[in-house]
Order: structure tokens, then sequence, then C-alpha cells
């Protein structure tokens, strides 16, 4: 079968994460080659993750430290929030995929083994290699002018209509809703979102869209990032650094707390909090991404709350 493409130079600018805080800019990166199966992307929109930036700041989850393996296969170019236009495929993968050059496009960020027994049982977000774009040598992401989807990765047309600059928050919010499925959210729950970040404000949006919660709470320590969250459906706006934020969630739910915690600000802080402000026998959700450990007493999840609590793996690089 043929190979269709489009101009691809030889070389191409890059960053590349070599260590921590030595993220290099390289204008004679090699431009990657198709493989036989899977396809040349031209990047034209790429998201910074906090994930990204804590990984640039040496963060154990990334490098390993007393309870982490080292997960980052540097040197990697970074970014896996991203979006392009395929440059490159064969005719085969045109047919398998429905895909055409010049297609806008974006891959699902985590690239599965299918061979794991988590990828067996249909989880392919819980896939024990794990081979995330941007982190993992399998996969360099998308700080670059081009990439390659490989043959296990999951691509989405997306409509030309719909800008770069807004497709690439396509995997964040994928992300964000992720994070509210976990929560179980029921009719009628009180929930609060702590962080009015890129997933914070993608899990108001999506709670606002689900009609289950009858109060969405945001929380941040920034103003401006709350009247975003306002705007993208949230009821209540508190900010930490005014207000006693346990107390206040806990008067608006008549002395009880909410019922569902959404973590997304990645600070221990909001994680203890989120612990303090969550009824008995609510869920409490965390998705940040954490450069610093949380000290907490963990009796209050079992024996006092008998809280659900959820780690969706896929959070690792929000
Ligand atoms: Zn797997
Ligand atoms: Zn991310």
């Amino acid at each position: 079968m043929g190979t269709i493409d489009r101009d691809v130079p030889d070389f191409m600018d890059a960053v590349v994460n070599f260590a921590p805080k030595d993220f290099r800019f390289s204008r004679e990166m090699e431009t990657p080659k198709k493989p036989e199966h899977g396809i040349v992307v031209k990047v034209t929109g790429c998201g910074i993750c906090a994930s990204d930036v804590k990984c640039y700041e040496g963060a154990g989850r990334y490098w390993g430290d007393s309870v982490n393996e080292k997960w980052v296969q540097a040197p990697i170019i970074p970014g896996h929030e991203f979006v392009g236009e395929v440059a490159e495929i064969s005719e085969k993968d045109s047919d398998r995929l429905g895909l055409c050059i010049g297609d806008q496009v974006t891959s699902e960020q985590i690239v599965a083994c299918y061979k794991c027994l988590y990828c067996k049982k249909g989880k392919r977000w819980l896939c024990q290699e794990h081979d995330i774009y941007g982190f993992r040598k399998a996969v360099p992401g998308a700080f670059a002018q081009y990439m390659v989807f490989p043959e296990n990765s999951r691509s989405y047309k997306i409509k030309k209509s719909v800008e770069p600059k807004h497709a690439a928050y396509t995997e964040p919010l994928a992300c964000a809703i992720h994070g509210v499925s976990r929560g179980r959210v029921e009719m009628g729950d009180t929930v609060v979102v702590s962080g009015s970040g890129a997933i914070g404000l993608g899990m108001i949006t999506a709670l606002k869209a689900e009609k289950r919660a009858s109060r969405i709470i945001a929380l941040d320590c920034s103003d401006e990032r709350l009247e975003i969250a306002r705007k993208c459906g949230a009821d209540i706006l508190l900010n930490p650094l005014k207000e006693n934020v346990v107390d206040s969630v806990k008067n608006i739910c008549g002395g009880y707390g909410c019922d569902v915690y959404l973590e997304a600000a990645g600070n221990p802080v909001s994680v203890i909090q989120g612990i303090q402000m969550t009824m008995k026998g609510g869920r409490f959700v965390e998705f940040g991404v954490f450069k610093d450990k949380t000290e907490l007493d963990w009796s209050l999840i079992g024996d006092t709350k008998e809280l659900g609590k959820h780690k969706p793996s896929s959070a690792n690089a929000t």
C-alpha cells in the first residue's frame, strides 16, 4: 500500500525534556518517520498541563522517589494536550481510521498496550504499561512541529470549524469528564470542585451538562478564575484565602458537608479541606497532580466518614 504525504521536512523545532529544569529548545530535531502502522501529524496546537510543569519542577511522581518508581523516560519531547493535521498516512490506515491528509485530529493521551490485565478487562486507561505522549520513549509528545500517532493510538477527527486553540482542550476536557464520572454524582447532590484551572473548569462544565448536581461550588484562590468558574456553571464561588471554606461548605449543606468533592487543585491543603468538608459516606475524587506530599489523618477517610475515595490512574498526566 502506498503512503500519501504532504511535504514533511527532515528536521523540525522541538522542546526536549532532558532532566528536571533542563528542557531544551532545538531547531534540528529529526522529524519522526511514519511507522508501518501509524500516522504522522503536523502539530497545530498543544496545551501546557500542570503535569508538564510538575515534571519540569522535578516531582517524584515522574522522576522517582521513596514511593514512586521513575516513570518519565528522558530525553523525551513533552506535550500530551494536542491537536494537529494528518501529514502522512498510508492508504490502508486512511481506510482503517477514516482519516485523510489535512484532517484535524487528536489522540487519546494514553496509548494502551492491549495485552495487560487492565486492557483485557476493557479498562485501557489503566493500562499497566501506561505510555502517555510526552513522557514515555514509545510516544514522543507535541512540543514539536510533528509527531506520530502509533498503531495502538486512538485518534479522533475534529471538525475544522473548531480552532486549534480550542481543539487542543479535548484531552483535558475528556479527563475532567472522566473525573466527574468517578464521583458518581446523584440527583440533588452538592458537588465541590476544588481548583478552577483547566481541569476544574471542565468538571464544572461537565457537571452542568449532566444536570444531576443541585449545587456546584467552585473553590479557588483567584477571584478572576472563580469568575470563569461562574461562567462555566458554578453556583457558589468560595476563595480559601478569604474565608474558612470548610465551615462555609458545611453551613451551605446544613452542617453535613458536600456529597462529592472533586480535587483538581493538586495542593495538599485542598486535599485536607476536601476530606474535612465531605459528608459521611460521600465521595472524594482525587484528580490533581502533586509536587508536595500530603499529611492526613487517614482514620477520617475510613472509620469516621467511610468515604468512597477514587483516584483514576488516567489522572497521572491530566
Ligand atoms: Zn495495557
Ligand atoms: Zn494533561
